[in-house]
């Protein structure tokens, strides 16, 4: 009889385990599919196979990154609007 309760709370542990595990196995694996792409291309950048919804594609001229406009960070100098992906980009570009 005790052998039996000893068996059942072995088992219970071991199965909170592999269900921790297996949940800490799955989430890892679906934050590498969807935040980080197998090519490395470019450098430090959103996956170019998936632009966010809405917005034009337009290309940051100071590291060459395409960026959505509806996130892009924007800067107007001599009457023409700029996009960039990051304010460091912004900050970096003359004018
Ligand atoms: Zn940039």
């Amino acid at each position: 009889m005790f052998r039996a309760f000893l068996y059942l709370i072995v088992f219970l542990l071991v199965m909170s385990v592999v269900r921790s595990v297996l949940g800490i196995v799955t989430k890892a694996f679906s934050g590498l599919s969807s935040s980080t792409s197998p090519q490395a291309g470019a450098s430090s950048s959103r996956p170019p196979s998936s632009p966010p919804t809405g917005g034009e594609l337009k290309k940051d001229p100071v590291c060459g990154t395409f960026i959505s406009t509806a996130t892009a960070f924007q800067k107007s100098s001599g009457g023409q609007t700029y996009y960039f992906c990051s304010t460091e980009c912004r900050d970096k570009f003359p004018g």
